[in-house]
This record gives structure tokens, C-alpha cells and sequence, in this order.
């Protein structure tokens, strides 16, 4: 049931994405009188799903990061689960069959068992053991938060462990893919997140892919009374005296409330707030850069059956790591290879299939033909399957189908400048923004990934809505 928007509205949130939906929840269940508006038909934001051909797709879904078994207490997933009140088995959780982190001479294997990356260090690297063992104990104490300020950068930090440059490398690909807005690098306390996330935590997916996350969200939030209004974009922040006061629609209605909770990114709210707030943070030096082109192959037979099992396998072609937006389009030289269906007692909706994720240029897509726009999508398919061939079967042969999303489909559906998918690299932990009473939640607030945005949203639903009322 799609919902008009009211007049007005204790706590308005942008955006019904992961962090959106999750802010809401936790308002709702205080009886707080909250509004989620997404400019779009279907929620779910940079994590929705579609059907093209006939076929279920999800746009992003590799993993749901953070795996823990039911029970374990105090990490994130359980933690969200606990706050936004969702039973663990609700999920359906099956976990990774086992990953890897692979350039052409060495790979790393990694699974929901700290145990066999740590093994992997000591066959292939055994002189860096002891530096990854103190590295591990470290990080395994420190607070797994994002911290604001300067910026302090996660290569520096991992060379007073470790002196070989590839196992850093080896290290920082997986986590660089899922979570940087910076090329080649990543800021230390979103490392630490990251590293908590992906090594010592792992990989699971939700039967039924992200809308069964998703489904569990809307329901929840409804069940509780609160209001989801879709096709409603927010065309302008009102605000008076340097406090927001409300937001214009994009058919000229006006909505008033009391604090405005935003996740639409840092720059792009602030694009809402005015010319003049725009001419302070303008995109071209505070937006970031990293965007994506996805291209998700049907296969005509399960992907084992050609020789591989992994569940995910971040790749790299040359001898150091490339991660920065390319000079090209697309660029093969690293990437992400997703095969959905290798999880425990799971499938992809759309049959057997093989993600490949490519790093993509932030404006050349934009700036396209019709007809150059679609011959890149298949350039990218055709060259970033002959350049995974070291690390993955050929699947061209079996593909019956391709669907690839670029980033002026990622801008198109979620209004991130340039397509980005990691937001700013400047982060904002406390959420606050120049404006009073305007904050911001999800990816540039700082967590990332599905259960780091959902965790923004409980945070700042707590902090800046709920105050004390909120118990932890
Ligand atoms: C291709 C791809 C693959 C990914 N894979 C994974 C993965 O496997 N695992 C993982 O954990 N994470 C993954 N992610 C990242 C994850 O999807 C995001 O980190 C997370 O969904 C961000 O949620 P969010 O709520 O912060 O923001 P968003 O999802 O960006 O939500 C923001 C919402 O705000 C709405 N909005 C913006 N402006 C306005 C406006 N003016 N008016 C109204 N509405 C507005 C948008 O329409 C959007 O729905 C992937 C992302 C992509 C793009």
C-alpha cells in the first residue's frame, strides 16, 4: 500500500534504504510519530531487487557480512537483531562455502573460521606469522567504531605488523572492494570495522536473497505503525535560522517536523539544504569516487559443475593491488567474482549465476549515447570474463542470460552523486550536519555494507531522536 505523505511529523527520514528502514523501526517502537519517504517505487536503496526477463534479481547482494551463530552476544548482527526486535532465524541464514583473496602467484583463502586465514599467513608467509598474530590481537580489542576527524590511513598502520607489501595487499583487497571510498587504501577505524566484518566474522546469506532482509524491515516497521511513503521524493530542506524545519516534495507539498534523519549522503543532502550550502560542499571535491559496474550472468548449468566452489573471489591481475576509480570506463585489472549460490542450503532466485564486479570511471558512464552505453555494458562483460579466466571458469560459453548495472543506474535509483556506492571518504560518526536538528544515518554517517547502514540508523535513531528514552 503506497502511503501520501502527511502534513506533518515528529522525525522525517530520507530514504528507505537499509538505514532508513532500520531508523525508522527503532522509532516506531517507541511510538515515536515518524515519516520514511524514498523518491523510488520499491525500497531497499542501494540493496533492492528487481525482475528483468521474467527473473528475480537482487541489485547488490554478494553477503550479508558479520556472520555470527545464534546466540553470540554483543556483535553487531545480534545486536541489531536484538534493538529492532527481528528473530535470528528470521534471516535463514546459511553461511559461505569458503573465499579468497587471489593475485596471479598467491591466494589467500578465508571462511566464517578465523582459523584457516590464519593458517594460510603462516604456510605462505611464515615470517610474518608472529607481525599477524599481534596484528590480530590487536585488532580484536579495539572498539569497532567509526571515528571522525583527520584522517588516518590503514597502509601506514599495517606496516608496523607486517613488512611484506603483498600480504597487505592480500589483506586490504577484500576489504578495499567492501567498503573504501579511498583509492588504494582505506581510513583506519573503517578497517578495523572491515576486518571485524569480513575476517573474524564472515559471510552468510538470507534465503530468498535481500528481500527476505528487507521483507522482515517493512513488516516490522509497519506492524508498528509506522508510515513508508514511496514515490515521494524530497525535493528541499526547509530550514530557518540554521535549523531545519522541514522538507518540500518533489510535487511542491510541504511536510514539517521536528528533526530531519537523512541517508542520502552527505553532499547530496546537503544539495537539498540550498545553492549556497551546495557551493560549500560541492560534489566534484566531496563526493567520493568509487563506483561500480556489476554484470550478473545466468548460467545454463551450476557453477560447479564447471570447477569452481568459492563463494567469492576478489581478484587481482597485476602484481599490486589496483583499487582507484580507472582512466577507462571499466577496468579489469581487479574485481569481484560472486557466485550467490555457494552458501549453505541456499539458491539464486534466478538460477545458477556468477556476479563480476568491476571497478567503473565515476562520470564516463554518464556522458554516454544510448548506443555507446549499451556496447560498453557488453564490452565490460566480454572483457572482464576473458580477464578472470586465471581465476575463475569460462562462463561465456553457458551464459544465457546478462543483466549489468552501471553507475548512472546506482545514481538513477539511489541519487548518489557519480554513482558512488562507499559515499564520502570524509565520514561523519556523530551524524550531525551544519544544520541543527538535520542529521545524517547510513553510509556516510560511517558504518557500511547491509548491516553496517542498518546499525547507523539504530545509532542515530537513538542518539538524535530518542535520546535517554532509548535503552542500549
Ligand atoms: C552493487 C552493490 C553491491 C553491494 N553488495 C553488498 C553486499 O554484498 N553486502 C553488503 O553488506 N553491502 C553491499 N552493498 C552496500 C550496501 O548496499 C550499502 O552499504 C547499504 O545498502 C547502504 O544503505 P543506506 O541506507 O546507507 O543507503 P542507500 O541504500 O543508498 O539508501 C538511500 C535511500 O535514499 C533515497 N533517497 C536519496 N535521495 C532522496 C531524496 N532526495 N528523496 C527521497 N529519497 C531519497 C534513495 O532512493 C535510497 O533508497 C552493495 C552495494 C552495491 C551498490
Amino acid at each position: 500500500m503506497v502511503l501520501a505523505a502527511p502534513e506533518s511529523c515528529e522525525t522525517l527520514i530520507i530514504g528507505a534504504g537499509m538505514s532508513g528502514l532500520a531508523a525508522g523501526i527503532r522509532l516506531a517502537q517507541y511510538d515515536h510519530d515518524v515519516v520514511v519517504l524514498d523518491r523510488h517505487s520499491l525500497w531497499g536503496g542501494l540493496n533492492s531487487f528487481y525482475k528483468k526477463a521474467g527473473k528475480p534479481f537482487d541489485v547488490g547482494l554478494h553477503a550479508l557480512t558479520n556472520f555470527v551463530p545464534k546466540g553470540t552476544r554483543g556483535r553487531p548482527l545480534t545486536r541489531i537483531l536484538r534493538q529492532l526486535r527481528i528473530p535470528y532465524e528470521a534471516l535463514q541464514l546459511g553461511q559461505q562455502w569458503g573465499s579468497e583473496s587471489a593475485f596471479p602467484d598467491v591466494k589467500l583463502a578465508f571462511s566464517n573460521d578465523f582459523e584457516l586465514l590464519r593458517s594460510e599467513v603462516a604456510t605462505k608467509f611464515p615470517a610474518e606469522i608472529d607481525g599477524f598474530d599481534r596484528l590480530s590481537r590487536y585488532l580484536a580489542d579495539y572498539p569497532d567504531l567509526p571515528s571522525g576527524g583527520e584522517l588516518v590511513m590503514a597502509r601506514p598502520r599495517l606496516r608496523e605488523y607486517l613488512r611484506d607489501e603483498r600480504l597487505i595487499d592480500l589483506l586490504l583487497l577484500p576489504i578495499l572492494y567492501y567498503g573504501s571510498p579511498t583509492p588504494d587504501d582505506i581510513e583506519w577505524s573503517s578497517f578495523v570495522v572491515l576486518w571485524k566484518s569480513l575476517y573474524e566474522e564472515g559471510f552468510a546469506k538470507p534465503r530468498g536473497g535481500v528481500r527476505t532482509i528487507l521483507s522482515l524491515l517493512r513488516n516490522r516497521y509497519r506492524e508498528l505503525g509506522g508510515r513508508l511513503c514511496m514515490n515521494q521524493g524530497v525535493a528541499a530542506i526547509l530550514h530557518r535560522a540554521g535549523r531545519a524545519v522541514g522538507v518540500r516534495l518533489d510535487d511542491g507539498r510541504e511536510i514539517r517536523c521536528e528533526r530531519i534523519l537523512s541517508s542520502a549522503g552527505f553532499v547530496e543532502t546537503m544539495a537539498l539544504c540550498g545553492s549556497e550550502w551546495e557551493e560549500r560542499f560541492p560534489a566534484q571535491t566531496h563526493a567520493g569516487r568509487m563506483t561500480f559496474v556489476e554484470c550478473i550472468s545466468v548460467l545454463d548449468r551450476p557453477v560447479t559443475d564447471l570447477g569452481h566452489d568459492q563463494t567469492i573471489t576478489f581478484f587481482n591481475t597485476s602484481e599490486r593491488l589496483a583499487y582507484r576509480p580507472p582512466a577507462a570506463p571499466y577496468d579489469t585489472a581487479s574485481g569481484v567474482i560472486c557466485c550467490p549460490d555457494h552458501y549453505e542450503d541456499q539458491d539464486e532466485g534466478c538460477g545458477p549465476a556468477l556476479r563480476l564486479t568491476l571497478r567503473a570511471h565515476p562520470e564516463a558512464w554518464f556522458e554516454m549515447t544510448p548506443e555507446q552505453y549499451a556496447a560498453q555494458k557488453e564490452a565490460a562483460w566480454r572483457d572482464g570474463h576473458a580477464a578472470i579466466l586465471p581465476f575463475a571458469p569460462d562462463i561465456r560459453p553457458h551464459t544465457t542470460f546478462v543483466d549489468t548495472f552501471t553507475p548512472r543506474t546506482i545514481a538513477h535509483f539511489t541519487g548518489h552523486t557519480f554513482g558512488v556506492v562507499y559515499g564520502s571518504p570524509q565520514k561523519h560518526p556523530e551524524g550531525l550536519t551544519p544544520l541543527s536538528q538535520l542529521f545524517l544515518c547510513g553510509t556516510d554517517q560511517g558504518f557500511l555494507g547491509i548491516v553496517g547502514a542498518m546499525l547507523s540508523g539504530i545509532a542515530m535513531a537513538n542518539r538524535h531522536a530518542l535520546g535517554a528514552a532509548s535503552p542500549a
